[in-house]
């Protein structure tokens, strides 16, 4: 039997909730399970206040549109991340400045960024690659004194943390001004395609609602806080219909049940590989003193691409799918005549030499000790 790469997991009660929301009447967004969604995820998150919105892509579009990204603006972020991350501010016509990664990780080099900040400078994106935290420590640090915007990407972090010097513990996702989830198929938290946004400024929540509700104050209608609802701003449809909400919630009332395994499959996937990350062969995750793990994802980082493509073969030919990850997003085909040349040696590492093991709720202990064993067999 095939081991898959992602097979999404489904908690058994979606079904059930989509027949409750039809039987509502109202599907449109907006509804009851949108609502028992947004409690849930400002509990989990511990930020004020949460919006539902169609994807992770659509939550970073409303994050440019609020900080208002014009014409060159610039936006500093990795260049091993997903499309979307820069796709939401060229939209508004900001000019992407990428980071490298980091040596010991595929996420942003955090001491680069200050060197990259010019007086255009709008806002810093933090992506935290396979849910695990940047240094927000440093980079909120370096926000804050040039008075430029925070935005998480935290499509990847549900559930992780970021511990501050100062021991306090905060989770990913309420430290940035504003911040996005995704409930994409592939995350630890589902319903096909959705994200959330989070915002963590206040003064950011009533132009959020408008621009999530097509640029109308309708949210505030429903509300009874205006006697009609107009056009006020600009904005486009954002919010999800009460279907992907009410799958959406049976999935984050099992949140912990869901973490609990996935956390035990990332552990039997580090002990089992254990003495070949001791040979130094290939590379572990790597997770660092101030960030946890939310097992959103097991990669190992291969010597050469060489290696790893001879290793993805190796596993395809055992019935394993393991797969590679982002191309650096400085060297693709649509952004390399825009990119200002500067070498960005480590995302290419990572583009090259990083490869995605099987991660999903249906593995079986069986099934994860033969994918050890078949990587050991790779390396003997
Ligand atoms: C998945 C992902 C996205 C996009 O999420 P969607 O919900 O599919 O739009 C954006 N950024 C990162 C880092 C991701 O992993």
């Amino acid at each position: 039997m095939e081991i898959q790469f992602n097979k999404p997991y489904l908690t058994g009660k979606e079904t059930d909730y989509l027949q409750e929301a039809v039987a509502t009447g109202k599907i449109s967004g907006n509804g009851m399970f949108t609502k028992k969604c947004q409690s849930i995820l400002e509990n989990i998150t511990e930020t004020p206040k949460v919006l539902l919105t169609t994807s992770c892509t659509d939550a970073l579009e409303m994050c440019a549109i609020l900080m208002d990204i014009q014409e060159g603006d610039e936006v500093i972020m990795p260049s091993f991340t997903f499309v979307s991350t820069a796709n939401a501010f060229i939209l508004r016509g900001a000019k992407i400045v990428f980071v490298d990664s980091r040596a010991d990780h595929p996420g942003m080099d955090e001491e680069k960024v200050d060197e990259l900040i010019t007086g255009k400078t709008k806002a810093i994106v933090a992506v935290h690659y396979a849910g695990v935290a940047c240094d927000m420590e440093k980079l909120r640090s370096i926000a804050d004194r040039h008075n430029i915007f925070l935005v998480e990407d935290a499509a990847q972090a549900i559930q992780s943390k970021f511990k501050w010097l100062d021991g306090t513990v905060e989770n990913l996702g309420s430290i940035g001004d504003l911040s996005a989830l995704s409930f994409h198929e592939t995350k630890n938290i589902q319903c096909g395609e959705g994200g959330a946004l989070l915002i963590n400024k206040t003064e950011f929540e009533k132009r959020a609602e408008i621009i999530w509700e097509k640029g109308t104050n309708r949210t505030a209608f429903w509300r009874g806080e205006v006697d009609k609802y107009g056009w006020v701003d600009i904005g486009s449809s954002f919010l999800p219909s009460e279907l992907s909400a009410a799958f959406l919630y049976s999935q984050l009332e099992n949140v912990e049940s869901i973490q609990k395994r996935r956390l035990e499959i990332w552990e039997q996937y580090h002990l089992g590989l254990k003495p070949l990350f001791e040979t130094e062969k290939v590379r572990p995750p790597f997770i660092p003193t101030y960030a946890t793990n939310n097992a959103h994802m097991f990669y190992l980082v291969c010597a050469s691409e060489e290696e790893r493509m001879s290793l993805i073969t190796h596993l395809k030919t055992v019935d394993i799918s393991a797969v590679f990850h982002y191309q650096s997003l400085h060297a693709s085909s649509y952004f390399e005549n825009k990119h200002d040349g500067r070498p960005l040696p480590w995302a290419d590492t990572y583009s090259s030499c990083l490869v995605r093991l099987p991660f999903h709720l249906h593995l079986t202990n069986d099934e994860v000790d033969r994918i050890v064993d078949s990587i050991n067999t790779f390396y003997d």
